[in-house]
């Protein structure tokens, strides 16, 4: 039987379920799932679905990450709202691939984790699957395991195996949906320039739960715990004096109160210069330079390869006496002597991040 997954919290429970009621099928597991927005999101979530076939003992096969296609299809609907006519569209491609795919492997029957999704009924998609079934013979499996405390045991599930719980159902349109109405910042959106990775982002996620697999292999105890904090994106930052626009670095927890500051030196003291608007602090490259122990010989170097946060984090504490200091702490090459204009646009939002303790 051919079972069309779509993530490992739906699926481990699911496939749990069919491996004792279908104890004599082989399964195979199909990842098929083009909705995934960003693509990194995809791969950390194709990743847990890895690792709980695994578990399991089941092939797991994946298919293109046709996302263009997907695009395509859900045209004109970008604005419908979650279970609306996107989601149709959505699960009937997942659904139409996933049975086609069973076809082609010369299954003789197909199911899918849609089946305990609460955002699809069971009715439509056994619809679906018998008269998939009247036109190919490929028979669709509609199992309930949602009813009779189902959802309530898949999540003690999803707890017991450290599944990755994702916090939205996927596409970028939910996605921004669903933060907008959380007035939240979609971080998941944000893409840095020096592919760095930041708090909070899917590839810092990435890496813990390939951590986990690898601690996992070595069969070495470890807990997955959550921490609160608040957490920096930067979208912009420009100076520009006498017109000319000048090279610079914002470094990390770097804001603005509004996305513009046209102010004047007012004092320079141990090499800070002090901005007369909104707490600007310049500080140069030689003096970063100096205090960070690196080399960096133009700021375009220091925008595509910047120090480790740490590092921004001391510097920042050496420059304003303060962990918690959230003033623009401007890098440039050489100090503008005239009146200069400051364009800077960033977030701070409060974020839970997961953090690994080996045991
Ligand atoms: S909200 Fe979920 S089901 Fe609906 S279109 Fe987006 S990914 Fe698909």
């Amino acid at each position: 039987m051919l079972v069309h997954i779509c993530c490992s919290v739906d699926s481990h429970f699911f496939l749990e379920r069919l491996q004792r009621e279908f104890a004599d099928e082989k399964l195979t597991g199909f990842f098929y799932n083009p909705n995934i927005h960003p693509y990194s999101e995809y791969r950390l979530r194709l990743l847990d679905v890895e690792r709980s076939c695994a578990l399991l003992d089941i092939e797991l096969i994946t298919a293109e990450y046709d996302y263009e296609t997907w695009l395509e299809l859900t045209k004109g609907l970008e604005s419908e709202p979650e279970k609306g006519k996107r989601c149709e569209v959505c699960f009937d491609r997942r659904f139409e691939v996933s049975a086609q795919k069973a076809v082609e492997l010369g299954e003789k029957s197909f199911t899918t984790t849609l089946l305990v999704s609460p955002l699809k009924s069971q009715q439509q998609l056994k619809k679906a699957g018998d008269e998939f079934y009247k036109q190919s013979g490929v028979k669709f499996i509609s199992v309930d395991y949602r009813s009779g405390g189902g959802t309530q045991e898949q999540s003690l599930c999803a707890k017991e195996h450290k599944l990755y719980r994702q916090d939205y159902c996927g596409c970028l349109y939910g996605l921004n949906m669903q933060r907008t109405t959380q007035d939240k910042t979609a971080s998941e959106l944000y893409s840095p320039i020096d592919a760095a990775v930041l708090p909070g982002s899917i590839e810092q996620r990435i890496e813990l739960y390939e951590r986990r697999v690898q601690l996992e292999n070595q069969d070495r105890d470890y807990e997955i715990v959550k921490e609160r904090f608040l957490n920096y994106r930067q979208l912009h930052c420009s100076l520009s004096s006498n017109s000319e626009k000048i090279d610079v670095y914002a470094l990390h927890y770097s804001t603005l109160p509004r996305a513009i500051c046209k102010a004047t030196i007012t004092k320079h003291i141990d090499h800070i210069s002090y901005l007369s608007r909104d707490n600007v602090r310049l500080i140069t490259l030689e003096y970063l330079n100096r205090e960070l122990l690196s080399s960096y010989a133009t700021i375009q170097e220091l925008l595509y390869n910047p120090p480790p946060l740490k590092d921004q984090l001391r510097l920042r504490e050496i420059v304003s006496n303060s962990p918690y200091s959230l003033s623009p702490i401007i890098v440039t090459k050489n100090t503008p002597k005239t009146k200069m204009v400051l364009r800077l646009q960033s977030r701070v939002y409060q974020d839970t991040v997961e953090r690994l303790i080996v045991l």
